[in-house]
């Protein structure tokens, strides 16, 4: 039975439920973007840990040379007889200290953006990508791995946000296929195992509800950078902590889900959930349901999606249901948390509109982290940066790439005004 097509779906969906995986050879070589992040450092250990499985063909990352020095030596160690991985430093000044960090064996990828890609196409054997950079530069990279006719094992959640149905078409083209990262969507893929796409009813994403899942709404308005970072049940970078703090997070996820899955918006819910035990769950249409459990570990989505969705041995800690008790869920405050409905308006509005909460919302960010803004202003500078653009459709990556450089320069302007009002 075909999947049904929703009408507010302009595409198909991109992930290939109920469609057989790419037929990749026993030995996968990995391309790893924002290799010296939290994505990239887990994928790292998880090719350390599947010697037999993994080689890395090529490493990117934007500035944190020494990191990746310390990764790239103890990758070395595991397996000494394995070539030395391409390297991809797009920071220019971090570029010119990586030869004199890195060794004289590294072989050192162009500089800039378009380097990124460069780490996809370069590479003469690349099965796999992982893309765990943050934010919408994830995009282009995406895209050139779609042409490529990998797997795709994507963290970059911006890449279909932005992009969604760019990175259809190119995956469509390209014979290349998406398995999703963030683990309530490898929940989800967990779940569809197997299955037909037409008895699906509707998606469940689980948030954790973040630091302020308590906070008063009095209160948000002088919480502190500190108390933002402070995430109750994930560890994670700095960008995707704030998010998760906003619940931006997960109405970023809530777009995701509808590229990767093809469902409507009204099909796709989101409940907060104390403890982040479920990860996400699926709803048939006949009402059963089917969640996926686990602890808080973002190593088994990531290697689930490497691995061609195959449950390969992992050394971590495990659930223990007895000590989990009991398993709550709330309805999330989208009055304390207006960038959840603002993420859900902009999906279902599509075209320019998600582009430009995105970008908003990176400015936003970015100025929270250097102390500029404050938490509660970021809902507002993302709705002011709404206003300012006029609604249409994107065709293409150079007009998307144009919607977000225009909202960036105005969430700038928002952001100045909201850091004079201090
Ligand atoms: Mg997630």
């Amino acid at each position: 039975m075909p999947a049904p097509r929703d009408k507010s779906s302009s595409h198909e969906p991109l992930y290939p439920c109920g469609r057989p995986l790419l037929d990749l050879p026993p030995v996968l070589d990995l391309v790893i973007l924002g290799a010296t992040g939290s994505i990239g450092r887990q994928a790292l250990d998880i090719v350390r840990a599947n010697p037999n499985r993994l080689r890395v063909a090529a490493v990117a990352c934007h500035s944190r040379v020494d990191i990746l020095a310390e990764e790239l030596s103890s990758l070395a160690a595991s397996r000494p007889d394995a070539p030395a991985p391409l390297v991809t430093v797009t920071d220019p000044a971090a570029r010119e200290r990586a030869a004199a960090v890195l060794g004289p064996d590294v072989r050192l990828l162009g500089a800039g953006p378009a380097a990124l890609e460069e780490a996809v196409t370069a590479p003469d054997s690349v099965q796999v990508v992982v893309n765990g950079l943050v934010g919408a530069a994830g995009l282009a990279p995406t895209l050139a791995a779609a042409r490529r006719g990998v797997r795709i094992a994507l963290a970059n959640k911006e890449s279909l946000v932005v992009g969604g149905e760019l990175v259809a078409r190119e995956v469509a083209a390209g014979g290349s296929e998406v398995l999703p990262v963030d683990s309530e969507h490898a929940a989800i893929a967990q779940c569809l195992s197997g299955r037909d796409p037409g008895e699906i009813a509707r998606l469940v994403l689980t948030a954790s509800g973040g630091p302020f899942r308590e906070t008063p709404a009095a209160e948000l308005a002088t919480v502190s950078l500190e108390q933002v970072l402070n995430h109750p049940t994930w560890k994670m970078g700095p960008k995707i902590t704030v998010d998760s703090a906003t619940l931006m997070n997960k109405g970023l996820e809530i777009i995701e889900a509808h590229h990767l899955f093809g469902l409507s918006y009204e099909r796709i819910d989101a409940v907060v959930h104390p403890g982040s035990i479920v990860h996400s769950l699926v709803e048939f249409v006949d009402g059963a349901l089917l969640a996926q459990l686990g602890t808080p570990d973002m190593r088994v989505p990531l290697q689930y999606a490497i691995a061609g969705e195959r449950h390969w041995p992992l050394a971590g800690r495990r659930l223990d249901l007895l000590e989990t008790g009991t398993l709550r869920f709330e309805r999330p405050d989208t009055e304390r948390f207006p960038c959840l409905r603002l993420a859900r308006e902009a999906g279902e509005a599509g075209g320019a509109a998600p582009i430009v909460l995105n970008a908003a919302n990176e400015v936003a960010v970015a100025a929270l982290l250097e102390g500029r803004i404050r938490y509660a202003d970021i809902p507002r500078i993302i709705a002011e940066t709404l206003t300012d653009e006029e609604p249409g459709r994107v065709h293409d990556l150079a007009a998307a790439l144009a919607v977000d450089a225009r909202a960036r320069r105005s969430a700038t302007t928002h952001v100045a005004r909201a850091a004079a009002a201090g």
